[in-house]
């Protein structure tokens, strides 16, 4: 029988996932004489060839800094960099003119606290941040409640690490200036409903400072729809370079904010008087930037675009799926983050083995996942264990390393037992 025509034209546009796992070279290596298996892509991701390709390509040809210079490799290098805004902008569905390009999230959230919130912030007043914050997203609002007085308060989750979202919406009362909130948790995987939770906040005159560190590998961002006032995400979690990120801001508070760092780019003119700042959002990125590296994240944000991040999101929830089911089975095995909606995150643990014995057996059998407290203390606290195992997966994943992982977890078992 012949195919429906919309069958037909949706199986032709599906990625070819083994030729897309081709792209990136460092997946080919063996580590410890056995074929690696990189399970820690939630810490960082591997770079396809592309994204190699243009970061090599710009220092052969274009290399020069940006602005100041009127000649062609110049402007060349500026139009790259400016270049680089502009994808990023379309791939989080913003405007580019409210991007601060900056090093990652932690300089992103920073900027917010020593720009918006120490300004802003008197004593009396609550900063609420999530259980399952990343320590980026906890450590600089305690910093900014030392120096302003304020409070940082806790909004708790549930056992199965989704967001407490009735003990949320209670904890937002008239003291709470700031909340600071992951889209999606790096140990747990839950994707929080924060077009919900900034809308609710938005009502209670609360700004949101959202931390997309997590969401944006997985998920196609409409920043806008979500409705918060700050959005933060770093690049060499999408296979761009590290050292690139950005936050996304509305202009009205962008104008409004002093600038965090000073120096040159983002000045119009300076005397020994006084000094007047450059335009949003150049007047947040003092100093020569990391051309090289955005030049990259464009070619990395190229990159998914063209597979397209709904095929990317579907592909891992398969994925998740296969690895969520292998590890159910294995006895004693327990999981933390069970939420209904998931990125491809699973952290465990398994009675009787150490989470750092088992991650050193593995990367004997060459497989790499992370263990330890994944830099989110209280949110291992809650759970009240000391450490886990990470495994978190993306697109470039197979099916049967997830096979080759669970056979040398339970080898790694079997050697600890
Ligand atoms: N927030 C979350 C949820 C993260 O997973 C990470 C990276 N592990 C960060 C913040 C910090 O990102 P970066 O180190 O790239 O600034």
């Amino acid at each position: 029988m012949q195919q429906p025509a919309a069958a037909t034209t949706a199986q032709s546009r599906a990625p070819d996932w083994n030729r897309i796992r081709l792209d990136f070279p460092l997946l080919t290596r063996a580590v410890n004489d056995k074929p690696l298996i990189y399970f820690d892509n939630a810490n960082t991701s591997q770079k396809p060839v592309e994204v190699i390709a243009a970061v090599d390509g710009f220092y052969r040809r274009q290399n020069a800094n940006v602005s100041r210079a009127v000649h062609a490799l110049g402007t060349e290098a500026t139009d790259a960099y400016e270049g680089a805004r502009k994808t990023l902008a379309r791939f989080m569905s913003v405007r580019a003119d409210e991007l601060v390009l900056c090093s990652g999230t932690t300089f992103a959230i920073n900027l917010v606290a020593y720009s918006w919130a120490l300004p802003n912030l008197k004593e009396g007043d609550v900063i609420l941040v999530s259980r399952m914050e990343h320590h980026a997203n906890i450590v600089p609002w305690q910093l900014i409640a030392q120096r302003t007085g304020a409070r940082l308060e806790v909004a708790e989750i549930l056992p199965d690490g989704s967001l407490d979202l009735d003990a949320l919406y209670k904890a937002m009362t008239p003291q709470v200036k700031l909340l600071a909130v992951a889209h999606v948790s790096n140990v747990l995987g839950t994707v929080n409903p924060v077009r919900e939770i900034c809308r609710a906040a938005r009502k209670a005159g609360i700004v949101t400072v959202v931390d997309g560190s997590q969401a944006a590998p997985h998920m196609a961002l409409d920043v806008a729809a979500i409705g918060c006032d700050f959005y933060a995400m770093t690049g060499h979690k999408v296979c761009g370079p590290t050292g690139t990120g950005a936050l996304w801001a509305r202009r009205e508070l962008l104008d409004a904010m002093p600038p965090f760092i000073g120096g040159g780019e983002m000045i119009k003119e300076v005397s020994f008087e006084r000094t007047t700042f450059n335009e949003v959002p150049h007047k947040f990125e003092a100093g020569t930037p990391n051309i090289a590296g955005f030049v990259g994240l464009g070619a990395a944000l190229d990159y998914l675009g063209a597979i397209g991040m709904d095929a990317i999101r579907a592909r891992e929830a398969e994925l998740l799926a296969h690895l969520t089911e292998e590890l159910q089975r294995i006895d004693g095995l327990r999981i933390f983050g069970t939420a209904p909606d998931k990125a491809a995150v699973v952290s465990f643990l398994i009675d009787g083995a150490h989470a750092h014995d088992l991650a050193t057996l593995l990367d004997l059998d060459g497989v790499a996942v992370r263990s330890g407290q994944h830099c989110a203390h209280p949110l291992l606290q809650y759970f009240g264990v000391a450490a886990t195992l990470r495994a978190s997966l993306a697109f470039y994943n197979t099916h049967e390393e997830i096979e080759g992982f669970v056979a040398a977890l339970k080898k790694a078992r079997t050697l600890l037992g």
